[in-house]
C-alpha cells in the first residue's frame, strides 16, 4: 500500500481548485454554471504580450535559461520596481520563479526549520499555511475581522514567541481585498528588524487598488528595513498571464540564493519563451493594465451595494483585488448552515460557485470573485438573491 511521506500529512488539498472541479462536473451535465470562486482574470492575455511569446519561439528561445531566469528578465523586473518604487535591486536580490506561487515555496522551505511560526493574518490566503506545513513550521493566525481586516504590528508584537521567524502579509488582500497602510506595513517592517524576524510581503495584487487608495509595494521600505523583507510579485493577475507561470521575489541575496539552489534542483528555470513575452509585459505598453483596472473597478462598484443589499448580507468595500468578501453570517443563523453548506448549495441549486470564507478561516463570509463580466456577475446576484429567499 501507499503511504504519504509524513511531511504531507498535516497538508490540505486546494479548496478554490476543489470548487472549480465541481463546477466543471455541473457544466459537463449540460448546466450554465457562472463562476464566481475563480481567482483569475478573465480577460486574454494582452496583444502585444503574446506577440512577443510567439516570436521568442520563432526566434528559438526554447532552451535552458539560468535557473533564477535569464539576466534580461530580471533587469527587467528590477527597472519595473526602481520606475515604480524608486528603490533599485542588484540582480543578485531577484528570482524569476514559474509563479508567486513558486516563490513563496522557494521563500519558506529556504528558511524555515521545523517548529519555526510563521504569523498570518486571518483571513489568508489558502496557500500560505500549506506550504508552512509543508515545511514542518506552524503556523500562527492573527483574526482581523474585528479590525476591519486591517493587521497593525502591536497585533502582531501580542502573538511573538521565541520560535517566530517569519510574518506574512498580503496587500491587497485575498479573500478580503483589503489594502493594508503603507504606515502599517512600515511599522511592520520595523518590528521584524527589531525582533530579528522576516517578513513576506505578497503583492501579487500590487497593482489592483482603486482610487483613493494607491498602490505600494514593501520595496519602497528605507534599505534598513527592506533587509529582512522578501516581496513576492506575480504577472499573473496584472498581465492577465495566469497560465504562463512567472512571478518574481526580491530579497536579500543570501535569501535569493537559497531559493535559487532549490529551484536548480526542483523546476530549474521558469520557462523560457514566456520570461521573455515577460519582459514585453513589464517593458512594453501597460494600456492594456488600465483598462482592465478600470474594468474591475466598475464591477466593483456594482457588485458591492448588490450584496450588501442581500438580505442577511453586510458587505465592506474593498479596496483592491477583485474580490468582494460579504459577511453572510446574518442568512446563515436563520438558515441554521454553515458558510460551507451555504457554497454547496449556491453551486447545486443556483448553479453559482463561489468559496465559504472559512477556507480562508473566516467562517461565515463567502468570497465571490469579480473576475467575470458584468453580465454573468449580475446573473450570478440573482441566482443568489433567488436562493436566500
Ligand atoms: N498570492 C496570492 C495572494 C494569490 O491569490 C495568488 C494566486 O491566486 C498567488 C499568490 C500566486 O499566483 P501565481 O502563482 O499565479 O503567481
Amino acid at each position: 500500500t501507499f503511504r504519504r511521506a509524513l511531511r504531507l500529512d498535516h497538508m490540505q488539498s486546494s479548496s478554490t481548485m476543489a470548487a472549480t472541479a465541481a463546477a466543471a462536473r455541473l457544466r459537463a451535465q449540460g448546466h450554465a454554471v457562472i463562476d464566481l470562486g475563480a481567482g483569475e482574470p478573465d480577460f486574454d492575455t494582452p496583444e502585444n504580450i503574446r506577440q512577443a511569446a510567439i516570436q521568442a519561439l520563432n526566434e528559438g528561445k526554447t532552451r535552458y535559461t539560468p535557473a533564477s531566469g535569464t539576466t534580461e528578465l530580471k533587469q527587467a523586473i528590477a527597472d519595473y520596481i526602481a520606475h515604480e518604487t524608486g528603490t533599485r535591486y542588484p540582480l543578485s536580490s531577484v528570482i524569476v520563479s514559474a509563479g508567486g506561487k513558486q516563490t513563496l515555496f522557494n521563500a519558506l522551505v529556504s528558511i524555515l526549520n521545523p517548529g519555526d511560526e510563521v504569523i498570518i493574518p486571518a483571513p489568508y490566503w489558502v496557500t500560505f499555511p500549506e506550504i508552512v506545513a509543508f515545511c514542518g513550521g506552524v503556523s500562527v493566525f492573527i483574526p482581523t475581522h474585528e479590525h476591519g481586516f486591517q493587521l497593525t504590528a502591536d497585533m502582531i508584537e501580542r502573538v511573538l514567541t521565541p520560535r517566530t521567524k517569519v510574518v506574512i502579509v498580503n496587500s491587497p488582500s485575498n479573500p478580503s481585498g483589503v489594502v493594508i497602510a503603507p504606515d502599517a506595513i512600515r511599522q511592520i517592517a520595523e518590528l521584524c528588524a527589531a525582533r530579528d524576524l522576516w517578513l513576506i510581503s505578497d503583492e501579487c495584487y500590487y497593482k489592483f487598488v482603486y482610487p483613493p487608495a494607491r498602490p505600494f509595494s514593501a520595496a519602497s521600505l528605507p534599505p534598513e528595513l527592506r533587509e529582512r523583507v522578501l516581496v513576492s510579485g506575480s504577472l499573473s493577475k496584472t498581465y492577465a498571464m495566469t497560465g504562463w507561470r512567472i512571478g518574481y521575489a526580491l530579497a536579500h541575496p543570501d535569501w535569493i540564493a537559497e531559493m535559487t539552489k532549490v529551484q536548480s534542483h526542483s523546476t530549474s528555470n521558469p520557462t523560457t519563451f514566456a520570461q521573455w513575452a515577460a519582459i514585453e509585459a513589464l517593458r512594453g505598453s501597460q494600456a492594456s493594465v488600465a483598462t482592465m483596472l478600470a474594468e474591475y473597478q466598475a464591477r466593483r462598484d456594482w457588485i458591492v451595494p448588490a450584496l450588501a443589499a442581500l438580505p442577511g448580507a453586510r458587505c465592506r468595500q474593498p479596496e483592491g483585488a477583485f474580490y468582494a468578501f460579504p459577511d453572510v453570517s446574518g442568512v446563515l443563523e436563520r438558515a441554521g448552515i454553515r458558510d460551507v453548506d451555504f457554497a454547496q448549495r449556491l453551486l447545486e441549486e443556483a448553479h453559482v460557485v463561489v468559496t465559504a470564507g472559512s477556507a480562508f478561516g473566516a467562517d461565515g463570509y463567502l468570497r465571490i470573485s469579480y473576475a467575470n463580466s458584468l453580465e454573468n456577475i449580475r446573473r450570478g446576484i440573482e441566482n443568489i438573491h433567488a436562493l436566500i429567499k
